[in-house]
């Protein structure tokens, strides 16, 4: 996961596949840093990052 040590605030999450059909041709997509755009099927989605160390 990458870090800006500048800001202390996550960058934009490293998608490796598209969620809907499995795809590898994401590209960021949007104004936001968490807009993709899956080449494949032409969806655009948002990932976003709610927790970290859930337990339960
Ligand atoms: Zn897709």
């Amino acid at each position: 996961m990458t870090t800006d040590p500048g800001t202390g605030r996550a960058r934009q999450l490293p998608v490796f596949h598209c969620p809907y059909c499995g795809d590898e041709e994401l590209t960021p997509h949007g104004e936001s840093s968490d807009g993709w755009r899956c080449g494949a099927c032409l969806r655009a989605f948002s990932v976003r990052l709610i927790a970290t160390g859930v337990q339960e």
